[in-house]
């Protein structure tokens, strides 16, 4: 398999958006303080290979620490769709997705995606924690 588009969605359907990606190039889950709120398991891709198709009116737009990252989440229903940045050790500008939010990754897709834990909290970010168990 190689990269395939899918489609995602907040939970009441005001964003909407289309991305490019492989499963199988990696997902990652993350002991920080926002990732261990929200739960969430993400992939990144280059911005080039997102496109958001409607919702620019109800996105919020949370950011914290060092105001590196855009936290976006639906402002109707709560649900944090994706993110973006920028961080020059991982390639530079960057779009965050969150994999609960695609509509049209199956099951199995998704199970045979392998994830990567990373140790936000610690600000230990190449490397997995202790105990991912909980995440
Ligand atoms: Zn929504």
């Amino acid at each position: 398999m190689s990269a395939k588009t899918y489609h995602g969605t907040c939970h009441c359907g005001a964003v909407r958006y289309r991305v490019t990606l492989d499963l199988r190039q990696g997902t990652g889950r993350c002991n920080c303080s926002i990732c261990r709120k929200t739960r969430k398991w993400g992939a990144h891709v280059k911005p080039a290979a997102f496109e958001l198709l409607a919702g620019d009116d109800v996105l919020g737009d949370y950011q914290f620490g060092t105001l590196q990252g855009h936290h976006r989440f639906c402002r109707r229903c709560g649900i944090h769709v994706f993110g973006h940045g920028h961080i020059a050790e991982i390639g530079g500008d960057f779009v965050s997705v969150n994999l609960g939010c695609l509509d049209d990754a199956d099951d199995a897709e998704l199970a045979a995606a392998p994830v990567r834990f990373f140790n936000g909290r610690d600000d230990a970010w190449l490397e997995p924690p202790a105990e991912t168990r909980h995440l």
